[in-house]
């Protein structure tokens, strides 16, 4: 049964700027659009600060609000950068994945691809972090718990890095079960094997450089079975691209197909163990035309699930 799926975006992400030689660009924003156009990509709503709470310290979010230049850029780590309109761009990421998630709980979609800058997976509770300002995804999952009452969220993380501030919220909420395969010992140096949380509701699987998807796919299919075993009631996944052997960034070794691939194991999961109910959110992708082709693959695996 194909998904009925729509994405979703927001041209705030184009006023998101790094500086110059900086890798998570407005480039990535152009790509993701090229192939979100197709679907009639929604506009999202900027996110309230009462859904961000859920997730961040008051203090990181005042902080954030208040770093915000009015000219040129700030640095709020070595690679994370504020221009004037990043602040607006990051509320509005953390909207679409919010509207992804009352879009499948009101049965308006099955999926939902929230196609938006900057990514949020590096965000912890307390601290902006690689290119990620707000946690968009754990927003959405928190959002779905508290704001939509339901018991039991999952997040796969597919992104070539770990997503230690989606665990870092796991670690605080045991109603949330986190789920990631990347590649091991780069940044941001979590995700080892071991870290399963103290409420065990963390899976990590960390691959060796070059892994291709002859190893990837079964770390997934692994990951897949710990979040069936679960039960949640929405699957949420951190869709990063920069896994693509083409990525400048890291060093894994999937091809356009295997993002597709990955797409249709994601989308069986949801329908069998999440009441088809999937919302994925971009994270990394540094290749431009890597990037609009996996994305392209990935949701029209969706669609035709
Ligand atoms: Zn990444």
């Amino acid at each position: 049964m194909p998904m009925r799926t729509i994405v979703i975006t927001s041209v705030t992400g184009f006023d998101h700027l790094t500086p110059d030689g900086h890798p998570e660009r407005v480039a990535r924003l152009e790509a993701v659009s090229r192939a979100l156009v197709p679907l009639s990509p929604r506009e999202a709503s900027p996110a309230t600060r009462e859904a961000l709470v859920r997730v961040h310290d008051a203090a990181h979010i005042d902080r954030v609000f208040a770093a915000s230049p009015s000219e040129g850029h700030v640095s709020l780590d070595a690679d994370t950068w504020m221009s004037p309109g990043s602040l607006k761009a990051a509320l509005h990421a953390c909207g679409a994945v919010i509207e992804g998630v009352d879009a499948v709980l009101d049965g308006e979609a099955e999926a939902v691809f929230a196609g938006c800058r900057p990514p949020g997976h590096h965000a912890e509770p307390d601290r902006a972090m690689g290119f990620c300002l707000f946690n968009q995804i754990a927003v959405g999952a928190l959002h779905a718990l508290e704001a939509r009452g339901l018991e039991r969220v999952a997040v796969i993380d597919i992104d070539v890095h770990h997503g230690n501030g989606t665990q870092a919220t796991a670690e605080r909420e045991p109603r949330l079960f986190f789920a990631s395969v990347h590649q091991g010992w780069i940044y941001p140096g979590t995700g080892a094997a071991h870290e399963t949380g103290r409420h065990g509701n963390i899976a990590n699987r960390p691959l060796p450089a070059g892994a291709t998807g002859d190893t990837w796919h079964p770390a997934l299919e692994e990951l897949i079975e710990a979040v069936r075993a679960f039960g949640p009631d929405l699957l949420l996944v951190s869709a990063g691209f920069d896994a693509h052997k083409d990525d400048p960034l890291a060093g894994l070794a999937l091809d356009d197909a295997d993002f597709a691939r990955a797409g249709s194991a994601l989308a069986r999961l949801a329908q069998e163990s999440a009441n088809s109910r999937l919302v994925c959110v971009l994270e990394g992708g540094y290749d431009c035309p890597a990037l609009e082709r996996s994305v392209a693959a990935f949701i029209g695996a969706l669609q035709a699930a």
